[in-house]
């Protein structure tokens, strides 16, 4: 039986960072601490990683009970054997069971989840959804987008996890906006996705490629090495009024607001929520209303145009949120059972 004072130890396991914290039943963070993760690391070497920060945690929790752990982690995931399948920033866990592996190491029940997809959940459980539910406003749909150096997505629908049937959906970082011989390459194999036109990565890329055009305008960019401008660079010279830091952006906002306008068809949510580093300068620079309208404008019919955009509050803890969430979800329905 579960009880209120227990706590669960929830990871966020990404390219960059491996998160860990401790989390109550309320979404309360009673600790949290980050290690770099070991990139191109083999996998013992990983794992190690992985496995000190758990016992730190579980450490932490400075013997209130341990209801369970909870794993958001950047790749492919069975929900339901918690195997990772050729993660593409963890090559080197792919085929392992953090759960077979670690219930036995640790003693405690693990679930193992996509960091989108728990996001989404982070969201929908502690986030923009409780804020939502709390002041009076009903939320069946959340869709959470982070965009940052690429663009992922999770769906949750009425405490529901929308994962397709292997786990993989809405990948809308994939889905073709630009067909036109223009589309720009992406890291999928495909041109014209929407992470090539709205994401970080193509902040950067679009800079450069205007920055070498013989007609280039003026800008504080223009005396920076073109390989050496990045989406902070863009947002720092937008802020201080840039014009042409701005004209990026808002060709980025404008892919940005295509994209929305297909999940609305797609998935007709209620909310969405944006996170990562991209939304947070896009954010800081006002925009987020003319992609709003930008991408309501588009849609098919009013009912479609019934969502609220809002950024994400959570900032890097959204992750170790929804596992935290996922924990606390998968035993509220074991109890059920
Ligand atoms: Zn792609």
């Amino acid at each position: 039986m579960v009880k209120c004072s227990d706590v669960v130890v929830a990871m966020d396991w990404g390219g960059t960072w491996i998160r860990a914290a401790v989390i109550d039943r309320q979404g309360g963070i009673l600790w949290q601490c980050r290690v770099p993760n070991i990139i191109g690391g083999k996998r013992a070497q990983l794992l190690n990683a992985a496995q000190a920060l758990v016992r730190v945690a579980i450490d932490k929790c400075d013997g209130r009970p341990l209801a369970g752990l909870g794993i958001a982690i950047a790749g492919p995931v069975d929900i339901e054997t918690g195997t990772l399948y050729e993660p593409p920033n963890l090559p080197g866990l792919d085929g392992v069971s953090l759960k077979n592996l670690w219930e036995p190491m640790f003693g405690h029940r693990i679930w193992v989840g996509n960091d989108a997809n728990l996001a989404a959940l982070g969201e929908y459980r502690y986030g923009a959804g409780r804020d939502a539910i709390q002041s009076g406003q009903a939320v069946r749909t959340l869709v959470y987008i982070t965009v940052s150096t690429g663009i992922g997505a999770g769906v949750v629908s009425q405490d529901q996890m929308f994962l397709g049937a292997h786990g993989l959906a809405a990948e809308i970082g994939h889905m073709v906006i630009d067909r036109s011989a223009r589309g720009a390459e992406c890291r999928c194999g495909n041109n014209g996705c929407l992470e090539s036109l709205a994401s970080g990565t193509a902040i950067s890329r679009i800079a450069g490629v205007r920055l070498n055009e013989p007609d280039s305008v003026i800008s504080s960019l223009s005396l920076e090495q073109t390989n050496m401008v990045t989406s902070e660079t863009v947002f720092r010279a937008a802020s201080q009024g840039d014009a042409f830091a701005k004209s990026i952006l808002t060709d980025i906002a404008a892919g940005l607001s295509v994209g929305l306008t297909n999940i609305l068809h797609i998935f007709n949510p209620d909310l969405i929520v944006l996170g990562g580093g991209v939304t947070i300068g896009l954010n800081q620079l006002g925009m987020l209303p003319e992609i709003h309208s930008a991408s309501a404008q588009n849609a098919m019919s009013r009912r479609h145009r019934e969502f609220r955009l809002v950024a994400s509050g959570l900032g890097d803890a959204v992750g170790m949120l929804g596992a935290a969430g996922f924990v606390w979800k998968q035993l509220e329905s074991d109890m059920r059972s």
